[in-house]
């Protein structure tokens, strides 16, 4: 058996666990985002993946052992070799090899095109591909990204402008610490909540330039001067806290995703703005990164049913993994 699937995939003979938020005995953590995170005997996972999971699940015992870009090693029946996702910090595909020759790519989160805080994915050939295709709905072809930076950064100075104060609202890890290196080198200020502040710092460990001004917490009064990254969460318990409740009306909110294509985003959210910055391939890149792997089989994970179904009209032998699955 190559790879099986239960709500959960696990590939070889070996039963590797992929990406699991239950306890296994070993597993691959592609990223360090909690979707994707668990605690486990044995977690294989690149050196910064192994920095933000200890920061995140705190493990009082764990053992990690470490992946290094392109360098393969055996696990079980299957040869290992993980390539850059493009993602976020530390993110990684993953190539199996089994011992018949196969060579089975999972790709987790991924996205193509390079950001300031994370290079471009690398994906190489295979015979199958498990891919992530969130935006597997041709709503998602999202702007070029050049376009979208210009979106962000106009919607930062009409808020200075009004007199109102810039609130990122972004997950914290990944998405927050590329928007404040883009409206860093664009001139603004930039301050992070506390929790958010702290990934920047195993970003910056790892040479990655974030370019934080302050660290400002729910007690603090924004001084007007900086744009605020906060996550959502957060936000919420500024608007509740005494201290920054006579700002709420000041505060001029900015969601960045690649939801942001979605005409009810804006009003979900309760944002002001909606931009499409996402750290996910888009609909065109799911297309990309079919072509680059060039699969004869390919299983999607996470996104909407009907992409594998328009992957076989156009001849591509595709389906959406359902639990249970086993194939070979
Ligand atoms: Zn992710």
């Amino acid at each position: 058996m190559d790879f099986y699937w239960d709500n959960n995939l696990f590939l070889g003979k070996c039963r590797l666990a992929v990406d699991s938020t239950r306890t296994r005995q070993a597993a691959f953590c592609s990223h360090a985002h909690a979707d994707h995170l668990g605690r486990h005997g044995i977690t294989l996972c690149t050196p910064e993946t192994e920095a933000l999971a200890r920061h995140r699940l705190k493990p009082k015992r764990a053992i990690f052992r470490l992946l290094h870009w392109c360098e393969s090693f055996d696990w079980g029946d299957l040869r290992l070799t993980i390539y850059p996702a493009g993602h976020c910090l530390g993110s990684a595909v993953l190539l199996a090899e089994t011992a018949a020759g196969r060579r089975i790519l999972y790709t987790g989160d991924f996205k193509l095109t390079p950001s300031l805080t994370a290079g471009a994915a690398q994906l190489p050939r295979a015979d199958v591909l498990i891919m992530e295709s969130t935006f597997g709905d041709p709503r998602y072809r999202l702007p070029p990204r050049q376009t979208v930076i210009d979106q962000l950064v106009s919607a930062v100075r009409t808020a200075f402008e009004r007199g109102q104060i810039p609130v990122i609202e972004a997950y914290a890890l990944g998405k927050s610490q590329e928007v404040t290196r883009l409206l860093s080198d664009a001139g603004f200020a930039v301050d992070q909540a506390p929790e958010i502040a702290a990934i920047s710092t195993i970003y910056e460990q790892f040479g990655v330039r974030v370019g934080l001004r302050n660290i400002i917490t729910t007690q603090d009064i924004p001084d007007g001067n900086a744009v605020l990254v906060v996550s959502p969460r957060t936000f919420r318990h500024m608007e509740t806290c005494g201290t920054s409740a006579p700002d709420v009306l000041r505060f001029f909110r900015i969601a960045v995703t690649g939801w942001a294509n979605h005409p009810q985003t804006v009003r979900r959210l309760g944002v002001d703005r909606a931009i499409p910055l996402s750290d996910h391939a888009d609909y065109a890149e799911l297309w990309t990164a079919i072509e680059q792997v060039s699969p004869q089989e390919i299983y999607c994970t996470h996104g909407p049913f009907d992409f594998a179904g328009t992957l076989r009209q156009a001849g591509w032998n595709a389906t959406t993994l359902e639990p249970p699955t086993a194939r070979r």
